[in-house]
């Protein structure tokens, strides 16, 4: 007997599904944005004096004054908001990506919720940090907000959840600091060694050294694609008033 569009419907509505119509499976047995994934423990984290101040050397891409370092999606000037020592989404204008291009990174930088806190899951302060535009580190408001645990803050999104929820209440300044080594491919193309990301979340580990999948994405599993070896950096308008700043 065939099973009805409706079930069918319901099981690509679930994520049991990937776009090819195979279970899309995580490398430790888990499926892409399964629920009954176990959630990461609570810890509340010691805050570190913030706004942190940058090491000598570092490419200060938000000092709190200008996003002249950033465009829009069009290329154009990047249109969030500038206010006070900080930038916000500008929901519905898109993405914003740095001029200039990184491969290798230390990244510092801190962000903060919308307050008082709208919505529910993943429509709860939603945003993300793009490495190279390709692998988010995902923003959300995880305190108290349950969501699938590969797409809670702190999760390298659709890959792997973080390893506790620290998670600050919503208008918290919070930090992320993450040691990216970009993947690296043969001149055929072909994958050599993939990404890896390690993340502190308010000084405390959330990814250790994790070995990323591939690109990450809604509801699939894609498949690494040889891409430059400096990309910029973007931040994610999933129409959420997410703040950034000391970037
Ligand atoms: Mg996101």
């Amino acid at each position: 007997m065939r099973p009805s569009i409706a079930r069918l419907t319901a099981f690509c509505c679930l994520g049991l599904l990937a776009p090819g119509g195979v279970a899309a499976q995580a490398s430790d047995g888990w499926r892409i944005h399964e629920m009954s994934r176990p959630r990461p423990e609570v810890v509340a984290p010691a805050i570190a004096p913030m706004p942190a101040r940058p090491p000598a050397g570092a490419e200060v891409l938000f000092d709190g004054s200008s996003l002249n370092r950033w465009v829009g999606r069009d290329g154009k000037p990047a249109p969030w908001k500038v206010r006070d020592g900080y930038f916000e989404v500008l929901p519905g204008s898109g993405g914003i990506a740095t001029v200039d291009s990184f491969g290798d990174v230390q990244l510092h930088l801190e962000w903060a919720e919308p307050t008082p806190p709208k919505g529910s899951s993943q429509d709860r302060g939603n945003s993300g940090v793009f490495l190279m535009g390709r692998y988010e580190l995902q923003v959300l408001d995880s305190y108290q907000n349950d969501t699938y645990p590969d797409g809670q803050a702190g999760s390298i999104y659709g890959e792997y959840p973080p390893l506790y929820n620290v998670s600050l209440p919503p208008g918290s300044w919070q930090s992320y600091d993450v040691i990216f080594r970009r993947p690296r491919f043969s001149a055929q193309g072909a994958l050599l060694s993939p990404a890896r990301m390690t993340v502190f979340q308010n000084g405390v580990p959330v990814q250790n050294n994790a070995e990323l999948l591939g690109p990450t994405t809604w509801l699939a599993r894609l498949p690494y694609a040889p891409h430059p070896d400096r990309l910029p950096l973007e931040l994610q308008d999933h129409g959420d008033l997410v703040r950034f700043r000391n970037i």
